[in-house]
């Protein structure tokens, strides 16, 4: 019997996920379909239960789900737990676990992108959604000792700031105001500079400023191409990586728990850089409109 993965968001049409992880059932062999399910909130709960029967291998669940479905399952990770977003979800009998895998594909970005240095141990996040979390988890995990949130609204920051308090209670976790030159004040002292905000998705726009960007920092953008924050910071002489190494190890550690076998991994990259060619660009937790997709900027060049 041909066992079934699918993928509930809202909208999920451009989803990379499909590409990258049929092509690796595909290349390892497993008899399994990846199936895109658009699905409502209202839908949510009936969707995870159909997930519940023994036909699925398992599921990953995007935007705008990841919270909501924390409540639907039976048993959450650590990962899942302290970022309180579940984005794949593995059955055990009729049980089902909630898995952030997020955070894993994280950590690889965050590992590669300091490379050979030693790791940092100050950070600054433009941002405060579900990527937001599994980037702070991961730095706490990574042991940075300051960690200052931006985010537009600051009850978003506040709220993540207090999710943490326990994982972060040995360290400076802060939200601050979106304004320019608080914002330029603690570039100046970090090291780590991230965006997790969708600014860039679908627009060349950039969170901030490029006169404010300091020249040795090393910078990640979540968003999986050559954004115009990434091209500024690659001007002011920053190291810089886009989100796609995230998006690739987030998939891997999902094909993991769900089959048991070692992804593979360059069937994978190879799918999700021939999707991107033809036009597609939404990852897990990124929401797709029209606009930006006609506007080509998916086709940008990966910088890291
Ligand atoms: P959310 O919707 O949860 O969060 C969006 C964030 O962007 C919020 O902090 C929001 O601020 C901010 N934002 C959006 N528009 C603006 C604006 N005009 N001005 C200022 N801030 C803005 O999304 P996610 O956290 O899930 O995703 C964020 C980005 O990260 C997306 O681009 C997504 O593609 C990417 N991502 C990539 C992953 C990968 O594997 N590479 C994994 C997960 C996410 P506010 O709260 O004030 O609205």
């Amino acid at each position: 019997m041909t066992k079934r993965v699918v993928l509930i968001g809202h909208p999920v049409a451009h989803s990379l996920s499909g590409a990258m992880q049929q092509a690796a059932f595909d290349a390892a062999g497993i008899d399994a379909a990846y199936e895109l399910w658009d699905r409502a909130p209202i839908a949510l709960p009936a969707a995870i239960a159909e997930v519940r029967g023994d036909e699925f291998l398992g599921a990953n669940v995007t935007i705008p789900h990841k919270e909501r479905v924390v409540p639907l399952v039976d048993r959450l990770t650590e990962e899942a737990q302290a970022t309180g977003a579940a984005n794949t979800l593995t059955r055990e009998a009729r049980r089902l676990v909630g898995h952030n895998t997020d955070v894993a594909g994280f950590e690889v970005a965050l590992d590669r992108l300091v490379g050979r240095q030693k790791m940092p141990r100050q950070a600054v996040i433009l941002g405060a959604g579900g990527g937001a979390r599994a980037v702070v988890f991961g730095l706490v995990r990574a042991g940075f000792q300051r960690i200052v949130v931006f985010n537009r609204h600051l009850h978003r920051g506040e709220a993540l700031v207090r999710h943490f308090s326990r994982s972060a209670a040995h360290m400076e976790l802060r939200a601050m105001p979106w304004h320019p030159s608080i914002i330029e004040s603690e570039i100046a002292r970090t090291k780590v500079l991230v965006n997790a905000t969708s600014i860039g998705l679908s627009s060349d726009e950039s969170p901030i400023p490029a006169d404010i960007i300091p020249g040795d920092l090393l910078v990640l953008d979540l968003i999986y191409s050559r954004t115009r924050f990434l091209r500024d910071a690659e001007a002011a002489g920053c190291t810089v990586m886009d989100g796609e190494t995230m998006l690739l190890h987030q998939g891997a550690a999902a094909f993991r728990l769900w089959t048991g076998q070692e992804p593979p991994l360059e069937v994978m990259s190879e799918a999700l850089a021939a999707a991107r060619a033809e036009g597609l660009r939404s990852a897990e937790g990124e929401p797709a409109d029209d606009q930006g997709a006609a506007s080509g900027v998916a086709t940008a060049t990966p910088a890291g």
